[in-house]
């Protein structure tokens, strides 16, 4: 049998995920993804390099994003505490501490919501009476919220870090994407 690539050769394995030939060129072309996938043709082998590519592009994206809206929070936050408070209005500040940490207060949520879910995995689902005497599941909110609050305020000192963080894994993606297009470009002219 025949490489589905190089008619001349024999094929040594097949595609992992078409089942086409794949001769011993093809299969040390492609065998970077070995691992991964098994042996893959190199038609497979492209797909699978434009797929790691659209998943880094759209990390970077989503990164980018939460830079863009964390950093502004967070100088909106900074200038509403100590410029619109004044340093002493403790309103503003509260308030201003909230926008700085708004990104971790959502991260602080869904810890609570883990935390939460274990409890009643251990200990059962409880419920609360309200005060027309209806029974309710209770969902944890106060917990979601202290947790969410806790979060809110670490996130004064760890949202700038977060910031730093995501610039450089930005930076890591696009250096992959670089030479995965190397890559591809390689591949093709086997
Ligand atoms: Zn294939
Ligand atoms: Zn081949």
């Amino acid at each position: 049998m025949k490489c589905s690539r190089h008619l001349n050769k024999e094929v040594v394995a097949m595609c992992a995920k078409c089942n086409a030939g794949v001769c011993e060129d093809c299969a040390t072309a492609t065998q970077s993804l070995r691992d991964e996938y098994g042996t893959l043709c190199v038609s497979c082998y492209q797909t699978a390099l434009g797929e790691a590519i659209n998943y880094y592009k759209e990390d970077n994206s989503s990164k980018l994003k939460n830079i863009i809206i964390s950093a502004c929070l967070y100088v909106f936050g900074i200038f509403f505490a100590l410029v619109n408070g004044t340093g002493t209005d403790y309103i503003s500040i509260i308030v201003g501490i909230f926008f700085c940490g708004f990104y971790n207060a959502i991260a602080g949520w869904k810890k609570g919501e883990e935390v939460h879910e274990e409890h009643e995995r251990k200990y059962g689902v409880s419920y609360n009476v309200d005060s027309e005497g209806n029974i309710e599941r209770n969902n944890g909110f106060f917990k979601k919220l202290f947790i969410a609050a806790i979060y809110t305020v670490l996130g004064l000192v760890v949202t700038p870090f977060t910031i730093i963080k995501n610039a450089i894994i930005i930076s890591k993606n696009k250096k992959a994407i670089e030479s995965i297009e190397l890559e591809m470009e390689a591949v093709s002219k086997i």
